[in-house]
């Protein structure tokens, strides 16, 4: 029986995605060649490509100002090679540190020019969205991490600023509509919302790139792709076949818009058991929570144990928080049906009622 996945990444995709990305790992749509085993300068690869693409503008309502590009190397490399191509030495950059992902992007940026972080919440363990700070006018852009995947904290209102907004959407991708003026340069691993890993999505308005004196290695420039649709090099052509099949899922289900509704109904449900529940807590501030990654603890720590058994024995998967933080995070991407979030939510209830 398939499992409860509540992962945070790679984490669970559409189950009829899987079935088709399976097929085509032995033939894809009756070619007689594996998608495993095909040029990446097929025309059945480029046309893939061209709709992975397409759907990307389409679905998050993207103009043509903005190039959408599938690289590789992580979110974690966009840590460095977005500073690298926006940042000179001699320019300041504003970033909002709101957890661990924040700080990884920061300690890659000093490296490209003059960082200024803006605001922190690690004073509460990042279990707040700091919302009242200022940025340099100078600022070249403000860095977010719209959705911290570790701290579940997210953020819901793009903080006022007259500057172009760089963020790690890794997390929160494709769970909400996006207001894509307000961004110069957007990144995300695609094992959350979007595939398997080992690609990245990259959406970068054209105009934020060429600014830069530093001569930037052709593998991490952002127009080496954008000049060649992301195959400069030989893409990883099956983690973009799925996230091609994820988008078309997308897009058959209502898109973005449909996904916001669905995934806040999970979200409520959850939040309102812990908020209920006197056995757990949710850490992070009420209007600060993510609606993906929930974290919550535990009250008597020695309880902790049996309850991952309690979830494990009703086939909940992937419900422990991260080492960093403890206690448990239900991540609970687009794919994850409302069925699963109610198991849960039923082993917290009952787990109650044993231990009350
Ligand atoms: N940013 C966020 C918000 C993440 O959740 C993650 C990974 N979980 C990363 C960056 C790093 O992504 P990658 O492992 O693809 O480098």
């Amino acid at each position: 029986m398939k499992k409860h996945n509540f992962s945070s990444g790679p984490a669970i995709l559409p189950a009829s995605v899987m079935e088709e990305a399976a097929k085509a790992v032995v033939d894809l749509d009756g070619i007689g060649l594996s998608i495993l085993e095909m040029s990446h300068r097929s025309k059945e690869f480029t046309a893939i490509l061209n709709e992975a693409v397409s759907l990307v503008h389409e679905l998050l309502e993207i103009s043509d100002d903005y190039s959408v590009l599938y690289l590789t190397g992580g979110a974690s490399s966009q840590f460095y090679m977005t500073a690298l191509n926006l940042l000179d030495d001699n320019e300041t950059a504003a970033y909002l540190d709101t957890g661990a992902w924040s700080v990884k992007a920061i300690k890659e940026a000093v490296n490209f020019g003059a960082v200024e972080v803006v605001a922190s919440s690690k004073d509460k363990n990042y279990t707040y969205v700091p919302k009242s700070f200022t940025t340099p006018s100078h600022a070249k852009y403000l860095h977010i991490t719209s959705n911290n995947t570790i701290y579940g904290n997210q953020i819901h209102r793009l903080p006022d600023v007259d500057l172009p907004i760089v963020a790690d959407m890794s997390s929160d991708i494709f769970s909400k509509k996006v207001d894509i003026k307000r961004y110069g340069l957007i990144y995300a691993g695609a094992q959350k919302n979007l595939g398997p890993a080992g690609t990245t999505l990259v959406i970068v308005r054209k105009d934020m790139l060429g600014k830069v004196q530093r001569t930037i290695p052709t593998m991490l420039d952002y127009r080496t792709h954008i000049k060649k649709n992301s195959a400069f090099n030989t893409p990883p052509v099956f983690p973009i076949y799925v996230c091609m099949l994820t988008l078309r899922w997308l897009k058959a289900q209502g898109g973005v818009a449909v996904m916001n509704e669905k995934n806040s109904v999970k979200a409520d449900l959850l939040y309102k058991e812990i908020d209920d529940n006197p056995f757990f807590t949710g850490p992070v501030a009420k209007e600060d929570r993510s609606i993906m990654n929930c974290v919550f603890t535990i009250n008597n720590k020695d309880l902790e144990g049996e309850f991952l058994k309690w979830c494990e024995a009703a086939d909940i998967s992937g419900i422990k928080g991260h080492r960093s933080v403890g206690g448990f995070r239900a991540s609970m991407y687009n794919a994850m049906p409302i069925d699963s979030t109610k198991v849960l939510v039923n082993v917290m209830q009952e787990f109650a009622k044993k231990f009350g």
